[in-house]
């Protein structure tokens, strides 16, 4: 399976890399089995540690990516709040950086498209860069397809196809990159003084406060701040010019960037400074604050365990909702006996008739899981509560969500 122990950090090749999460041994978050697969599995250790000098959080090991990715069951478009919430970003990369039509737009890990869609019909160079084949699933003709992992061989492979962007996306994918030094170099090359670059990623501040340890999987190898991508771009001639918060992320709370050259017109927004002084306030790059979530982590897992074994005991039967990769970490940290989760809900294709890795539970479609009768099912998309909460039938017909995170309650 080759996978490595992570000698050096991934930004600033240091050596004082720090523990201070153990999550025990799981499998790959997104890897959901076939019935005959299940005997075959394989465990790795889900390990945190902090890079003293440079502040990045990053995994303890480094995953066989090509390992990962060949067994990719994640469609983007599988969920709407997703689509809307990206939907919402093109629409104001239009307005406030003024895109037009015929400018060049690019999404780096377009996975099934369900970003680059939303551009208006009237855009005909739009340029996605997925390596898995989620990339089979996009519909738009118009979007042009690089089907390779980015590196620096695919950013000249991209010169020689298209022309330079105005808008690089790179929307939940840069956790899931083990050579940070070399996609910076790779994205810098492909850029120009004009290209504005928006970059979402889970926040790792608010990760530690809100005790979002579900975040954590060996498909996110890093866990980012403000403070070591400013020195991982700054390597790269690249600055951060602003950032936003965002509530709404495909995995969470998260943070928007703002990225162009060095020598672009954007002056860097007195937030992004201010917000870099918060983190050294805050102490990103102390131990103190890690080891205080991984104590509240162990604490909540108690809790939300204990939730679903006096629901389990009281006879009623239980189950989960969606499979989420996130979801996965969730469940094998449980640790639950086996059986008292039933079923999987989940709408993504590929994913139904599985099982769901480490914890082995069958995934049903919705309609499937509504006949099975659950009377409580974990919500594991509890980001997505409020679009559940309101719109899943399940709900309707009088089922109950047990919202695991960021606080544990039953709705
Ligand atoms: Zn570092």
């Amino acid at each position: 399976m080759g996978n490595k122990n992570l000698k050096y950090c991934r930004i600033c090749y240091s050596k004082k890399l720090v523990r201070y999460l153990n999550l025990g041994k799981h499998p790959f978050s997104n890897s959901f089995l076939k019935y005959n697969e299940i005997k075959k599995e394989k465990k790795f250790p889900l390990v945190v540690v902090l890079c003293k000098n440079c502040g990045l959080s990053q995994l303890s090991i480094i995953p066989n990516t090509k390992f990962i990715f060949s067994r990719y069951d994640y469609l983007s478009s599988s969920s709407k709040a997703l689509s809307n919430h990206y939907r919402k970003l093109v629409n104001k990369l239009l307005e406030k950086y003024k895109i037009l039509p015929k400018d060049t737009v690019l999404d780096i890990g377009c996975n099934d498209g369900v970003l680059l869609q939303h551009y208006p019909k009237n855009f005909t160079n739009i340029i996605g860069i997925e390596p898995s084949d989620a990339s089979k699933h996009i519909k738009q003709k118009r979007i042009k397809l690089l089907n390779k992992f980015f590196n620096y061989k695919t950013s000249k492979e991209y010169l020689k196809k298209f022309r330079k962007p105005k808008v690089v996306t790179i929307t939940n994918v840069l956790a899931q990159i083990s050579d940070l030094n070399q996609f910076t170099k790779s994205l810098q090359n492909l850029i120009s003084k004009e290209t504005l670059i928006a970059l979402e990623f889970p926040y790792l501040p608010y990760m530690i406060e809100k005790g979002l340890f579900d975040l954590i999987y060996h498909e996110h190898l890093s866990y980012f701040s403000l403070t070591p991508l400013k020195f991982l771009f700054k390597k790269f001639g690249i600055k951060i010019i602003n950032f936003e918060k965002i509530n709404f992320g495909a995995s969470g709370p998260a943070l928007r960037l703002f990225l162009s050259k060095e020598n672009s017109k954007h002056r860097i927004s007195k937030k992004v400074i201010k917000q870099i002084k918060y983190e050294k306030k805050w102490g990103i790059n102390k131990i103190k604050k890690y080891k205080l979530f991984d104590k509240n982590t162990n604490a909540k897992i108690s809790k939300i365990k204990k939730i679903v074994y006096k629901k389990y005991l009281q006879g009623f039967k239980i189950g989960c909702f969606t499979a989420s990769a996130k979801g996965n970490t969730l469940l094998n940290s449980l640790n639950l006996k086996k059986n008292v989760i039933e079923f999987a809900s989940e709408n993504n294709i590929k994913k139904i008739d599985k099982y769901t890795p480490g914890t082995h539970i069958k995934i049903v479609s919705d309609e499937n899981f509504l006949k099975k009768k659950i009377d409580y099912a974990i919500l594991l998309s509890w980001n997505y509560k409020k679009f559940f909460l309101s719109k899943s039938l399940f709900k309707k017909k009088g089922g109950k969500f047990i919202i695991p995170l960021p606080k544990p309650y039953i709705k």
